[in-house]
């Protein structure tokens, strides 16, 4: 999906149409703890039981194959204000696999 720069947009906050510029936010998983913090967790006894913290019991990612889910994720746009800097989201994701500005 190719994607302009920057595109004519309402500002909600001006009011009217401005110039604004798009960028894609990059979207987390918010339930995933990073490495190091299962192992603190894990050494202050908070989460205790089964597992080796997902190391060896995953493939590579390089092998990881997505069955099921959907492979195209929804954009995820951001839209700065050029008049007065603010920025807002988009409403509604579109499916695309790769996001390309032009
Ligand atoms: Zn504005």
């Amino acid at each position: 999906m190719k994607v302009p720069k920057t595109k004519k947009r309402y500002c909600p906050y001006c009011k009217k149409h401005t110039q604004h510029k798009v960028t894609a936010n990059k979207k987390k998983n918010p339930s995933s703890l990073t490495y190091g913090s299962k192992v603190r967790a894990k050494k202050r006894g908070v989460a205790t039981g089964h597992g080796n913290l997902g190391r060896y019991s995953k493939p590579p990612i390089s092998k990881f194959k997505r069955t099921g889910s959907k492979t195209a994720k929804k954009t995820d746009f951001r839209y700065k204000c050029s008049d007065c800097k603010k920025s807002h989201m988009q409403k509604k994701g579109i499916r695309a696999k790769r996001i390309e500005f032009k």
